[in-house]
């Protein structure tokens, strides 16, 4: 069976591919040339049926699609689903991170969780979705040159480093993503869906 999914970031398909084991994973046929849709979901559960479901439409293969962010306690589960435009709409990794970090000084607690949702679609109908969470701590200054996003923040305790310190398969082995990877991949491999 051939899974497709919903990105052609060369970051993602890699972690996608690695999480997936024998389980053949392509893009959507010509994704580059379909217009994406609005994000406009309050969660990320929403998001990523919200774009699982709509390239759903181009291929008869199933589709999946996954949404992820970071939630701090502090910040009432900020960034959220806004976590790739925190700083504004063309923000990039440094002013996110540099944001963060001003909200949370002096803040009473630095508790973190990074959170992704897959969703699964075939043909314009949601199969199902799973969640992976991972819990962490946000540190004072960025520790890391690995990994994206908010990883160089996020320490992580079981490794004893951020996520930017910690080697790529290793991160995975523990992420949100990898955990929302491997769930959906158990599924497809399962009697439940062929
Ligand atoms: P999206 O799922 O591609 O929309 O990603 C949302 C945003 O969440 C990213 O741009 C990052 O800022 C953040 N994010 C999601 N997953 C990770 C991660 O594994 N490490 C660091 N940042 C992440």
């Amino acid at each position: 069976m051939k899974l497709r999914c919903a990105t052609t970031n060369p970051g993602k398909l890699r972690e996608f591919r690695l999480a997936s084991g024998d389980l053949e994973i392509e893009p959507v046929p010509n994704l580059a040339a379909i217009p994406a849709p609005e994000e406009t979901g309050a969660t990320f559960e929403e998001n990523a049926i919200l774009k699982a479901v709509y390239y759903s439409r181009f291929t008869p293969d199933p589709v999946f699609a996954d949404d992820s962010g970071l939630e701090t306690d502090a910040l009432g589960g900020a960034p959220g689903v806004l976590s790739a435009r925190f700083a504004g709409p063309a923000a990039t990794d440094d002013d996110n991170n540099r944001l963060l970090l001003e909200k949370l000084a002096g803040a009473r607690t630095r508790a973190a969780r990074f959170v992704c949702v897959t969703a699964l679609a075939q043909q314009g109908k949601l199969i199902a979705t799973f969640r992976g969470v991972v819990e962490g701590t946000i540190v004072e200054a960025p520790r890391g040159a690995n990994g994206f996003g908010y990883d160089p923040l996020f320490y992580y305790a079981p490794f004893g480093c951020t996520f930017g310190e910690a080697e790529r398969e290793r991160k995975l082995e523990v992420s949100h993503r990898g955990q929302a990877i491997r769930a959906l991949v158990t599924y497809c491999r399962g009697a439940a869906f062929r």
